[in-house]
C-alpha cells in the first residue's frame, strides 16, 4: 500500500460483520478462562492483553498503523511525547551511562536531558547539529549508548543530516534516535536514512486538531543489539522469568521491552478514547501535510519580502541554509517557520499581540495558524547564552501556519506587521 493508503487502513481489518471502524474498548481489564491461562500470560504478555496500563486492543490498532507508516517493526504509544522520549532513552540506558544529542532540539527534550536525566545519573553531550565528523566521534566515551536528533528541528528548523549522525552513532555501535515530529512519517521516513528508532509527539501533526497530548515509540528493528554494549536485551530479565528479549522477540526486542519493563512499571500509556481520536488524524494526516507545506511556502515566500522581517527560516525557501538538507531528506518541509521582526524582543511582541487570525498560544502544528515567542515560553528557563546554543534569539517568534486559506493568513500577518 502507499503511504496514503495506509493512513486510512492499516492497524485494523474488520472481518465479516465486525464495525467499520475500530471501536473503542474501554476496559481496564481482559477476561481469562483459567487460572493457567493467566499465569500463561504473565509469563509472556505478549501472547494476551492482560491489563490496560500497558496494553489496549484500539492503542495496538494505532500502534500498528503507526509502525507501518515509518516502516517499523512495532510502536508503542505513550500519553505524552516527553514519555515516548524518555521512555526510549531510559530503554537503553541506566545510571553512569551518557547519551549524545544535538544541542538543537525541542526546549522540553533538551531540559529533560540536561536537567532531569542528570538526575538520574544519565549524562548528555549536547553537540552542535552542524558540528563535523572529526568533533562527533571526538564525543563518544566507553558509555555512549545512544545518539539522539530532530529531523526537522523545534523551533531551530534546522534539518538533520541523518548520513552523517547515523555514521557516527553506528561506527560506535550505538543506535540513532530521531524525534520526526515536525515532519511526520509522510514527509520523512527516518529509518530509510538510517535511524534506528523513531520518537513522535502525536499531539502535533499526527493528532492534528490540538485536541489531546500523546506520543509514540517506533522501533525499525534493524539494529543489532548484540554487539556487546546491550546486555539488558541478551542477558535474562530477573522480572520476567528469565526471558531474553533478543532471543524471545527477534527484530521486535527493543520495542517489546519496552512495553514489557517500562510501560508496566511506570504505566504512561494513553487511554482508549485518545487512541481513537489520534486515529482519526492519522486518517488525514497525508492530506493535511501537503496542504500544510503548500501554506507554508507562499507565507514564508510573503515573509521573506516583508522589509518588517530582519530573517526567515524555513527549510523550504530555496535561500534557506537548510534547503539542500531538506531536499535530500524531506519530500515538504512541514508548516512551521520561524521569523525575527525588526525590533528585537520587543517588535517581536508587537507584532504578535497584533494579530487576529493567528493565536498566540503554546503549541504548534494543527489546524489552526498560531503564534509563539519562544524566548519567553517554551525556552524561558535558558539563560541568553544557552538560547543562542539551541538556536534561538530573543527577537524570533516561530509561526504555525495552519489550514485557513494562505491569503487570509497572509492578510493578517500583514496587519501585524504593519504595528511593528
Ligand atoms: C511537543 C514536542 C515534544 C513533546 O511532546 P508532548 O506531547 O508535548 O509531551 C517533543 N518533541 C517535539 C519536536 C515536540 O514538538
Amino acid at each position: 500500500m502507499n503511504i496514503e493508503t495506509k493512513c486510512i487502513h492499516s492497524g485494523y481489518t474488520p472481518k465479516n460483520s465486525e464495525p467499520r471502524v475500530m471501536p473503542i474498548v474501554q476496559s481496564t481489564t481482559y477476561v481469562f478462562d483459567s487460572t493457567d491461562d493467566i499465569g500463561a500470560v504473565f509469563d509472556d504478555p505478549t501472547k494476551a492483553l492482560i491489563y490496560s496500563r500497558f496494553a489496549n486492543p484500539t492503542v495496538m490498532a494505532v500502534e500498528g498503523k503507526i509502525a507501518d507508516l515509518e516502516g517499523g517493526v512495532g510502536a508503542m504509544c505513550t500519553s505524552s511525547g516527553q514519555a515516548a522520549t524518555l521512555l526510549s532513552i531510559l530503554n537503553l540506558c541506566k545510571a553512569g551511562d551518557s547519551i549524545i544529542s544535538t544541542g538543537q532540539i525541542y526546549g522540553g527534550s533538551y531540559n529533560l536531558f540536561n536537567v532531569t536525566l542528570k538526575r538520574l545519573g544519565i549524562e548528555c553531550v549536547f553537540l552542535d547539529s552542524d558540528a563535523d565528523e572529526k568533533t562527533i566521534n571526538a564525543a563518544f566515551k566507553e558509555n555512549t549508548r545512544l545518539v539522539f536528533g530532530e529531523t526537522i528541528a523545534n523551533p531551530a528548523l534546522v534539518v538533520l543530516d541523518f548520513a552523517k549522525w547515523s555514521k557516527a552513532a553506528h561506527d560506535h555501535g550505538v543506535p540513532l534516535i530521531v524525534d520526526n515530529t515536525f515532519a511526520t512519517p509522510i514527509l520523512c521516513r527516518p529509518f530509510e536514512h538510517g535511524a534506528d528508532i523513531v520518537i513522535h509527539s502525536t499531539s502535533k501533526y499526527m493528532d492534528g486538531h490540538a485536541l489531546q497530548v500523546g506520543g509514540v515509540i517506533v522501533d525499525s528493528g534493524s539494529f543489532n543489539w548484540k554487539n556487546g554494549k546491550f546486555p539488558d536485551f541478551t542477558e535474562p530479565d530477573p522480572s520476567y522469568h528469565g526471558i531474553s528479549y533478543v532471543d524471545a522477540y527477534g527484530k521486535a526486542a527493543y520495542i517489546i521491552k519496552a512495553r514489557m519493563q517500562l510501560m508496566r512499571d511506570f504505566g504512561v500509556y494513553p487511554s482508549a478514547h485518545s487512541a481513537f481520536l489520534l486515529n482519526l488524524g492519522l486518517e488525514t494526516l497525508a492530506v493535511r501535510m501537503d496542504r500544510y507545506c503548500e501554506n507554508a511556502l507562499k507565507v514564508a515566500e510573503f515573509l521573506k519580502g516583508s522589509d518588517k522581517v530582519e530573517s526567515v527560516s524555513y527549510p523550504g525557501l530555496s535561500s534557506d541554509k537548510y534547503n539542500a538538507m531538506a531536499k535530500r531528506y524531506l519530500s515538504g518541509a512541514s508548516g512551521v517557520i520561524l521569523i525575527t521582526v525588526n525590533g528585537g524582543r520587543k517588535g517581536a511582541v508587537r507584532f504578535m499581540d497584533s494579530l487576529k487570525l493567528a493565536s498566540n498560544e503554546v503549541h504548534v502544528a494543527d489546524i489552526h495558524t498560531c503564534v509563539l515567542h519562544p524566548a519567553s515560553s517554551t525556552h524561558r528557563q535558558l539563560p541568553e547564552d544557552q538560547l543562542a546554543s539551541v538556536g534561538i534569539t530573543p527577537g524570533q517568534v516561530r509561526l504555525s501556519v495552519g489550514l485557513e486559506s494562505a491569503d487570509d493568513i497572509i492578510a493578517d500577518l500583514k496587519a501585524g506587521l504593519a504595528a511593528v
